[in-house]
């Protein structure tokens, strides 16, 4: 992409009503925009990192056995009265008339409809384990909606649902999704700690939340430094292995790790002191295992192999895909901007002239980014005739992990600069070595 065609609205300014550094950062590099309290539109660059995040996310349910759908937004009131949840669920829930004067709604979560759908297409344990999931906008009517996309009220979730003949294989899928979302958030570049959930509104015993650790973090969070040194991705477990993922579980659940809701003082000091880490965190997943819960609610019951009638056992498992944006920049930044992790990152290099005006300059990053185009490296060439400061500085902001900055002085000599964004470290290169570099 050309910096001259692009739309990438950079504010000068730092935004003065933004409380946290992820959320002033994203309006100055021009992610999002707010259109209504806790309402955002994402720009260009900020969709294509959400983007990014959503297929990562994607990849890792799809590898964990997943299944992809996609549900509406806007859902019927008659479901939730089944469940019960239509009046439990509270002010937070946005409720909508149609024309007709039917009773709709903007749905904060999925669990309803997908064991509605599951009841009227499931009618044997021979279509069972399943779990299914979708990415979808969901809409809660958070009384204080803040620290932008964090806290919105408008946000995209990943929602899976698993469905099982019995509690031992809930387990499974329960598992399962664990390490996914190890794997998943690993591939982000971020450490997510799975902590010991309280089950909340939807029920249920077997919970955890995942939790990146940052000083804005909403919640105060106590955890073994095991976690640290632990082996998020678990190369060599298989999902089908049961006691590989069982060990991971017991392994897990054996590492002190909770939120303020869940600590436990007694076993926090069972913790030797110099593994004790305390602070704070934000939420980016949560996975639950509620049992029979909404299939008993709702009628889902299928035949089982004597002839007999099964209720499925349920889990529910969300990412927030849009609140992981903010939670990315809040453990991954400087004074500068934002540093994009490579898996996440809008694009992987920027291209700086450092004079616009420079023929020899303009001819060398001409030749850059076509080269870099036709390998296939994601760039952003900022060929504006802009003062070389002003376009370094914007780069720093927008995070790209690569900047190639190019210059009359290097050339006469034949070397550009090739800068990392998290180290800072500039090299002098030649063009060849930086393409070797940058597609290796
Ligand atoms: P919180 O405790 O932060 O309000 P929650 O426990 O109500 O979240 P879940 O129902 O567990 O949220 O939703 C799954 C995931 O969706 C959360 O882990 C979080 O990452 C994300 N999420 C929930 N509410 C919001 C929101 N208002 N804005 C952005 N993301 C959200
Ligand atoms: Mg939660």
């Amino acid at each position: 992409m050309r910096l001259s065609q692009a739309f990438l609205p950079v504010l000068k300014e730092s935004p003065s009503d933004a409380q946290i550094v992820s959320h002033k950062l994203m309006l100055r590099a021009g992610l999002i925009r707010q259109m209504a309290a806790g309402i955002y539109a994402w720009l260009p660059l900020g969709w294509r990192v959400l983007r990014k995040i959503e297929q990562i996310v994607r990849e890792e349910q799809d590898r964990a056995g997943s299944i992809e759908m996609l549900m509406p937004t806007i859902q019927p009131a008659e479901l939730w009265r089944e469940s019960g949840r239509y009046d439990a669920y509270g002010p937070e829930m946005l409720r909508i008339r149609d024309r007709h004067d039917r009773e709709m709604l903007y749905g904060p979560t999925n669990e309803e409809m997908l064991t509605a759908l599951f009841r009227d297409d499931v009618k044997s344990y021979r279509d069972l384990p399943r779990t299914l999931y979708h990415i979808q906008w969901k809409f809660r009517d958070e009384v204080r909606p803040r620290f932008g996309v964090m806290r919105g009220r408008e946000f995209l979730m990943k929602d899976a649902y698993s469905f099982d003949l019995d509690e031992a294989g809930a387990r499974h899928s329960y598992y399962t999704q664990l390490l996914a979302y190890l794997r998943t958030f690993k591939r982000m570049g971020i450490k997510a700690v799975p902590m010991k959930a309280a089950s909340g509104p939807i029920g249920g015993d077997l919970s955890h939340e995942f939790i990146v650790l940052a000083p804005t973090g909403e919640s105060e969070v106590f955890y073994d430094s095991h976690f640290e040194d632990m082996d998020w991705e678990r190369e060599g477990l298989a999902y089908g292995d049961a006691t590989g993922l069982q060990a991971l579980f017991d392994e897990v659940s054996g590492t002190y790790a909770a939120t303020d809701e869940t600590h436990d003082e007694a076993r926090w000091a069972e913790v030797s002191a110099d593994r004790r880490r305390q602070g704070r965190g934000i939420e980016v997943g949560h996975i639950f295992y509620f049992g029979t819960k909404y299939s008993d609610a709702m009628g889902l019951r299928v035949s089982g192999r004597g002839g007999d009638m099964i209720t499925p056992h349920m889990g529910s498992y969300g990412v927030g895909v849009s609140r992981l944006v903010g939670a990315i920049i809040e453990a991954s930044h400087d004074e500068a901007g934002i540093i994009w992790p490579e898996a996440v990152a809008p694009w992987k290099v920027g291209i700086v002239t450092m004079r616009g005006d420079d023929q020899a300059s303009i001819q060398a990053a001409e030749g850059l980014y076509a080269q870099l185009n036709a390998a296939g490296v994601e760039t952003l060439y900022d060929d504006r005739d802009e003062r070389g400061g002003a376009k370094l500085a914007g780069m720093d902001l927008m995070g790209l992990p690569w900047q190639v900055i190019i210059g009359p002085r290097g050339l006469a000599t034949g070397v550009v600069e090739l800068k990392s964004r998290r180290t800072g470290v500039r090299e002098q290169l030649s063009l060849e070595s930086v393409m070797a570099r940058l597609t290796a």
